[in-house]
Order: C-alpha cells, then structure tokens, then sequence
C-alpha cells in the first residue's frame, strides 16, 4: 500500500499551548480518515499541518513521500506538497469577483501554466461532475450555500490532487444543504480519492469512513473502523463525547 501522509511524533504549540501532542499518523492511497473530536481538540490543527498551511515544532511529516520540515526548516517542498493537496473549508473561501468557472480555472492556470482551454474544459467537467453545470457563469454570491461549497469542491480537484482534506465542510450550510455536499465527498470517495475530513455529521463517518480517529487534547486516544468507534467505544472520553453527539 502505498502512504500518502504519514506523521510520526508530530507535536504543535500554539505559544505555550501544546495543540498536536505526538501525533503518529498514517493514511494509505484510497483510504478516508474521519477526525472527530470537540471543539478546540485540535482537529484543523492537524489537517492543516498537511499543506503546510500550520507549521509545527517537532516530529516528521512526509506527503506523498516528500518532507514537509519543522518550523525554522527548508521547506523546499511546501510548493509541491501544496499542488498535491487539494483543501476544503468550513466558509467556502471563493474569490467573490470572479465566476464560478474562473474560479475553478484559475489555480491550474497560474499554477501548472494549463492552457486556458484546457482549464476551461476541466471546469466544465468539475461543474457537472458536482451537480452545477449550469451555474457556470454566475458569481458566487448567487448561488446558495450548498451550490458554493461544491464550488470550492471543484476548485480543489481542478488541480487533479492527491489528497483532499476537509475541514467541517458542511458546518456553515443550512441543513437542507448539508446533504448535497455529503453527496458529492460520498461520491469521491467512491472513486477512490483519498481524503481526510474532519467533520460532525457521525452518519457520514459511519457510512463513508474507512478509519474514525478521536481526537483529545491534542492526542488521538482512539481510532477504528467506524462501527467500532461507535458501537464500542474503548476509550473513556470517547465514550463521554460520543454520548454528547449521536
Ligand atoms: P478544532 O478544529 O478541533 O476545534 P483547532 O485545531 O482549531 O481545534 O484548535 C486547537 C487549539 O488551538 C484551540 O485551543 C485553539 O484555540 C488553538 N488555536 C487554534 N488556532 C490558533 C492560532 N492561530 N493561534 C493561537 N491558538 C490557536
Ligand atoms: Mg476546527
């Protein structure tokens, strides 16, 4: 199998407070990782490590086989990692001045120089693949919460990435539309995306996931297939915080 990210001993400050304690993590080509934990645990944090969009202090991350250093190091490879990484959060973070569709075109273009009739032709592609192909030209003010996070879905996938992480990606959305962008992660994961995604909705962790880890305090304290995490919980706090949110 192969790792696309792997964390060994990986600890976080935030100033004096200690935020990812050891952290040993690895995720393999295909597999989808649900990180759940309350509030404040550390739980962006952590992704966030991955695309170097955090540094950390101590311990050793490798994406796709390249080094992201410790903070003060050569991060000769934040370039790369990041073009390999693919990012989704909680506010859809469109650029609000552009379309839909050049929104999606514009990372490929300035990043991988594709020509602009290729990066329109793979928009297209993305806009439908998520279920919009008709809102292409709109700006996304226009369009509902639902519509803008597969917006940003699209975005990241434009770039044809490796991984994709997911950071609460439906927790700003009404809930009628929390459903549509479910569909969508649902779908990729099908195809075999790998991905890591943080999120709430335990219904999705339980039917999608391949692995649930629980995060406390900055420490995984648990991790299994999801039908262990939630049917048997072994760890105390996981019981605590799965008794609060099923
Ligand atoms: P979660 O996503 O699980 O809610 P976070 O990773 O956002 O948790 O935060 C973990 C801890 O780090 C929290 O105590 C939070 O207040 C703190 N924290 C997060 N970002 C920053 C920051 N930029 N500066 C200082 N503290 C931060
Ligand atoms: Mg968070």
């Amino acid at each position: 199998m192969t790792q696309i990210v792997q964390m060994k001993g990986m600890n976080k400050y935030f100033g004096k407070l200690h935020v990812l304690k050891d952290i040993d993590l690895s995720v393999e080509q295909g597999e989808v990782v649900v990180i759940i934990g309350a509030s404040g645990s550390g739980k962006s944090t952590l992704i966030r490590c991955v695309n170097g969009l955090e540094e950390f202090e101590s311990g050793h991350l490798e994406v796709e086989g390249q080094a992201l250093a410790p903070k003060g190091g050569n991060q000769k490879m934040l370039a790369e990692i990041r073009k390999e990484v693919g990012m989704v959060f909680q506010q859809f973070n469109l650029f609000p001045h552009l379309t839909v569709k050049k929104n999606i075109m514009l990372a490929p273009q300035k990043v991988k120089n594709t020509p602009q009739t290729v990066a329109n032709a793979t928009a297209e592609r993305l806009l439908e693949r998520v279920g919009i192909g008709n809102q292409a030209d709109k700006y996304p003010s226009h369009l509902s919460g639902g519509q803008q996070q597969r917006v940003a879905i699209a975005r990241a996938l434009a770039m044809e990435p490796r991984l994709m992480l997911f950071d609460e990606p439906t927790s700003a959305l009404d809930p009628e539309m929390i459903g549509e962008v479910l569909d969508v992660m649902r779908e990729l994961a099908k195809e075999g995306m790998t991905m890591m995604v943080v999120t709430h909705e335990m219904g999705f962790a339980r039917e999608v996931a391949d692995r649930v880890i629980y995060i406390h305090e900055g420490q995984i304290v648990e991790q299994g297939k999801p039908d262990d995490v939630f049917d048997n919980p072994q760890n105390e706090r996981t019981q605590a915080f799965l008794s609060r949110v099923l």
